[in-house]
């Protein structure tokens, strides 16, 4: 079974829909004995997860079913948070009497969806530092993934996924969005921008990234826009430049330990200290062997300690995200691989409720309901990234004239690397075929 299934999601191109974007066909290849479906959703004001699992939890829970087999395990477990009740109740009602799915539900706090922390919860197992779930016998797909495994084994590639448009927009909705559409024109279906000239963080608050402009396209990691003022805390954080952070962090921080005393990572037993690591940098070099520098491979940049924790404006996140590229830059290995890890017994009193988070950001105000409007979406034009995925960009498979339809492969993966195929997700001509990605007019 595993075989055909892998083959049938590489053929879709199906990616860790979750943010990772890791090609799914080679987690389906693993042999495991627990399968995690991923609905914690985690990120505040983010409901594509939870809409999808309302709308289509015989989906989701086929998928998990189809992986299931195809990594051999005993156990599947669909996690969600115990605030997303209707979707809870959907997926129960959805697994069939004598399934060997389960359902696991997690506490309302952040970041309950992280893999480390969801496989502890799931399994008490702890993932070795730099490791994966794979280490300690375990599978991860985000639900909106298993749903299109689904898809994939009944031949439909992934051209379209769930958005949730939430912030300053007139409507806040969950729409279904063909990949590469602009994400402005997203916006404008969820009744526009209520604000002038907006700022839209792609993904969700906490872990997501400012868009360059409206003109960018939705990829299929994408699950959901955040519209906000240009002051928002959310968007200046982001827009600070490195200096700029560094210089804060050296002026002002006083090692008051409050963001490691709440750094996930750490809790699970890691060795990421964030508050060491900004003292580290306090000096201009930059030592490659330091272990508080090296630590940035640990940081899985969820954002609680400069969005929550620090209470001085400093953001250990963007230095160990900065440090960490600085040293894959360099060519610089994680050194960090310790297995035999205690997590902290003040650990699940640590841990952040959702409510107190959204509050601490400002976003009570756009803590709303975001429906699922299954109206069809159909840009005037896409562009579909070559790079939506983790590893290796897909090689064009079209060229500018051509005609496609939606499905049709335009994206293909390079010859013996990691990597996903591309689809069309509209019909029409491509208009371009460029390092931006292919362009597709409809028509
Ligand atoms: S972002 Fe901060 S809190 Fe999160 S894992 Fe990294 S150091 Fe820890
Ligand atoms: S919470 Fe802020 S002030 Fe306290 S140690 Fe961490 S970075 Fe420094």
């Amino acid at each position: 079974m595993a075989q055909p299934v892998a083959k049938a999601i590489e053929k879709a191109g199906v990616v860790g829909a979750g943010g990772g974007g890791f090609p799914t066909h080679v987690k389906a290849s693993a042999s495991v004995d627990v399968l995690l479906a991923n609905g914690a959703e985690c990120e505040p004001l983010l409901r594509s997860d939870s809409e999808l699992m309302l709308s289509d939890a015989e989906k989701v829970v086929r998928g998990t079913e189809l992986m299931r087999e195809a990594v051999g395990a005993t156990r599947a477990i669909v996690a969600l948070k115990r605030k997303n009740a209707a979707a809870i109740d959907a997926v129960r009602r959805a697994i069939a009497d004598g399934s060997a799915v389960e359902v696991l539900i997690l506490d309302n706090v952040y970041p309950a969806g992280d893999e480390f922390l969801l496989v502890f919860e799931a399994t008490g197992r702890v993932i070795p530092e730099g490791g994966i779930p794979l280490d300690v016998g375990v599978v991860v797909n985000n639900v909106t993934t298993l749903s299109q495994v689904a898809d994939a084994v009944e031949g439909r590639p992934v051209t379209s996924r769930l958005v949730t448009v939430q912030g300053e927009v007139a409507t806040p909705t969950t729409l279904r969005v063909p990949i590469g559409a602009p994400i402005g024109e997203v916006v404008e279906l969820a009744g526009d921008a209520t604000i002038e000239d907006p700022a839209v963080i792609v993904g969700g608050p906490m872990m997501g990234r400012l868009a360059r402009d409206m003109s960018e396209p939705v990829t299929k990691t994408v699950a959901g826009l955040i519209v906000l003022k240009r002051d928002h805390r959310l968007v200046t954080t982001r827009a600070a430049t490195p200096a700029h952070v560094l210089r804060v962090a050296r002026a002002a921080c006083c090692q008051c330990l409050a963001c490691t005393e709440l750094c996930p990572r750490w809790l699970l037993g890691h060795d990421l200290m964030p508050h060491r690591t900004v003292r580290a940098v306090q000096y201009d070099t930059l030592p490659e062997d330091h272990a508080h520098i090296t630590s940035a491979f640990l940081c899985c940049e969820c954002g609680m300690c400069e969005l929550f924790a620090c209470p001085l404006g400093i953001q250990p996140r963007a230095i160990l995200a900065s440090l960490k590229a600085e040293l894959t830059r360099r060519g610089v290995a994680n050194p960090h691989h310790r297995a035999d890890l205690t997590p902290d017994g003040v650990r699940e009193y640590r841990q952040i409720p959702s409510g107190r988070l959204v509050q601490r950001l400002g976003l009570t105000e756009y803590d709303r309901p975001a429906p699922l409007d299954d109206r069809a979406v159909v840009p005037a034009t896409v562009t579909l990234a070559m790079l939506q995925h983790a590893g290796a960009p897909a090689v064009p498979a079209v060229a500018a004239g051509d005609r496609v339809l939606a499905g049709d492969v335009v994206g293909e993966i390079p010859e013996g690397k990691l990597g996903a195929r591309v689809h069309a997700s509209i019909d029409g001509t491509v208009r371009s075929v460029s390092g931006e990605g292919i362009v597709i007019d409809a028509g």
